[in-house]
């Protein structure tokens, strides 16, 4: 390395190879040609025996086990990277090692492998650079100092907190246990007693913290005890199937609720204060997102004729309006197999969800092409089994068509149905219902693949998340932003990629249903690594939801 000082950065090329090292082995297998590559363009992999991680055999007993074991090595891996690399030094991304940082939530991650005879971190590793001249003695600080202190901080036996990680572990087993006895309980949802739900902050996903904080603590009529392998009974809150109501005032925390519940898909590591809240896996926020683009979507149960002769059945558009992106997300989102839909007021279009008696009568039904949630959502649970929570504090018209009223009060839910119940009847709306007709599953598209080309203005292929909520195929863009239940880059990068592989597969004969069946049965199957031929390690796991839901933004889809 010293021989190539000062040289042009390409020549860092020649150090491609696997050099041991104390207590791992080195692999250098892709070196960005200059210095301002994007990390996923590195491929550096520190590989340690598994008999000096401290690991048993058991570790790795079981699929959820081990996803939970190679989740706590990357968390360990990104905290030692803060705590001792020195990060950023000279040029572009001279000088920082990172792995993908880890979320809220415990996911399939490619940063981390494990087998009956390794340990594997998956890095990025910028080799330092002034200008665009290799620079030597910064790199041996960094390969020679900082990556064998980082290691040892991961991955050695005598840095493991095995306390610690069996408590993260149990976490993990312990809400697939409680998510796994939802169905037969005829539940969606549940919240144990105890739990902290709010965040931190707007962007910082750790729990709030201080004496502010009131722990959830489930109203005695819908106390339901669950059983986890590790924590014994569990008491909290069982949100029965069928539609729900999350009412109160402005502040008392039904949003915050809400968005536990969409995160209670995954699970949660510990310390986040919601590992015990859990939602069955095919849970799908949806929420408007005006000006979005719509392809062939089948809204006809919210939308009949528009103004310019076009109906509902196979609506295009590049440019939605707030009902109709919301319209279009509960039709996608049942397309692709949600079995609950969670509503929040605050992200959705008034228009989509209420539309009362005054209103009837000024603006008469054959005049207003939108047919609202609230003449929807019972048809949505009786006829096609899926699920409503919504939170809502502006209207009480939902009091008529809800199964469970649950209001927050200072962040406390109470039991309210049968009071609600009461001033339904006392009050009566005076609306009447509007539907054109019983309400169907939305038609099934099939897909030709267009919109998916992966070659950029450059001529290269490029696939790849900006962020969380924006990815990048060839020269388009899409737009997640109203995706919530993405909650990392790599889970947008994984997805990114899925899409690419999908898009070679579009004959024009796959319903997009079947086309997602196959891609998240062949990634059960053969490991997330499949959708990355590198192994670059920046990948983590999705649902297909979330696949469909990016698949849906696609401008320009071929359907
Ligand atoms: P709503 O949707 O009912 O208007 P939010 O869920 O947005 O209310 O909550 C309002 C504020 O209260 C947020 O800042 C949130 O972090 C905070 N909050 C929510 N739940 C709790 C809780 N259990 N303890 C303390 N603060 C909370
Ligand atoms: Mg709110």
């Amino acid at each position: 390395m010293r021989r190539l000082d000062g040289q042009d950065y390409a020549a860092y090329q020649s150090l491609r190879g696997r050099y041991a090292f104390a207590e791992f082995e080195l692999a250098i297998e892709r070196v960005p040609k200059d210095p301002y590559a994007p990390p996923g363009t590195g491929v550096f992999r520190v590989v340690a025996p598994r008999a000096s991680t401290g690991l048993t055999a058991a570790d790795s007993r079981g699929e959820r086990r081990a996803v939970a074991v190679r989740d706590h090595f990357a968390r360990r891996f990104a905290a030692a990277v803060r705590a001792i690399g020195a990060g950023r030094r000279g040029t572009g991304h001279s000088g920082v090692i990172a792995i993908p940082e880890p979320g809220p939530a415990v996911l399939d991650r490619t940063s981390v492998r494990l087998d009956e005879h390794a340990l594997e971190v998956r890095c990025f590793i910028g080799l330092p650079a002034r200008g665009r001249r290799i620079h030597a003695s910064s790199a041996e600080t960094m390969l020679f100092d900082e990556l064998p202190s980082i290691a040892h901080a991961a991955l050695a036996a005598d840095t493991l907190d095995r306390a610690g990680l069996d408590r993260h572990v149990h976490a993990v087993e312990d809400a697939h246990a409680l998510r796994d006895q939802l169905a037969p309980k005829g539940l969606v949802a549940f919240v144990a007693d105890g739990a902290v739900l709010p965040r931190a902050g707007g962007t910082d996903p750790a729990p709030l913290r201080g004496e502010g904080v009131v722990p959830f603590a489930a109203p005695e009529e819908l106390r339901t005890t669950l059983v986890a392998p590790h924590a014994g009974s569990v008491t909290g809150m069982g949100v029965r199937a069928g539609v729900t109501l999350l009412v109160g005032g402005g502040f008392h925390g039904k949003s915050t609720l809400l968005s536990a519940l969409a995160e209670g898909v995954y699970d949660h590591a510990l310390g986040d204060g919601r590992e015990r809240c859990v939602c069955v896996r095919e849970a799908m926020t949806v929420r408007a997102a005006p000006g979005r683009a719509i392809t062939a979507t089948d809204v006809s149960a919210f939308i009949g004729v528009l103004p310019d002769g076009r109906d509902g059945s196979a609506l295009t558009t590049p440019n939605a309006s707030g009902s109709t992106s919301q319209a279009a997300a509960v039709a996608e989102a049942i397309e692709a197999g949600a079995r609950v839909l969670l509503v929040d007021e605050d992200t959705s279009a008034t228009n989509f969800l209420v539309r009362d008696a005054r209103m009837q009568r000024l603006v008469p039904g054959r005049e207003e092409p939108i047919t609202v949630l609230l003449d929807r959502v019972r048809e949505l649970h009786d006829a096609l089994g899926v699920s409503t929570i919504l939170a809502m504090g502006g209207s009480g018209d939902y009091f008529e068509v809800a199964d469970h009223v649950i209001q927050l009060l200072d962040y406390r839910p109470h039991e309210v149905t049968a009071r609600a119940r009461e001033i339904a009847s006392e009050l009566p709306s005076a609306r009447v219902p509007e539907t054109r007709r019983p309400l169907a599953a939305p038609a099934e598209r099939t897909l030709v693949g267009g919109g998916l080309d992966p070659v950029n203005e450059h001529g290269h292929h490029s696939v790849r998340a900006l962020t969380a909520r924006r990815i990048a195929i060839g020269r388009g863009r899409i737009d997640l932003d109203d995706v919530e239940q993405i909650l990392e880059p790599a889970q947008a990068q994984a997805i990114a990629f899925a899409l690419k592989r999908l898009s070679r597969r579009l004959d024009g004969h796959r319903t997009l249903r079947s086309a997602l069946d196959t891609a998240t049965a062949e990634i059960a199957r053969d490991g997330l690594d499949v959708l990355d031929p590198i192994h670059g390690g920046g990948l983590a796991g999705f649902r297909g939801l979330e696949l469909a839901a990016a698949l849906n933004r696609v401008r320009e889809l071929g359907v």
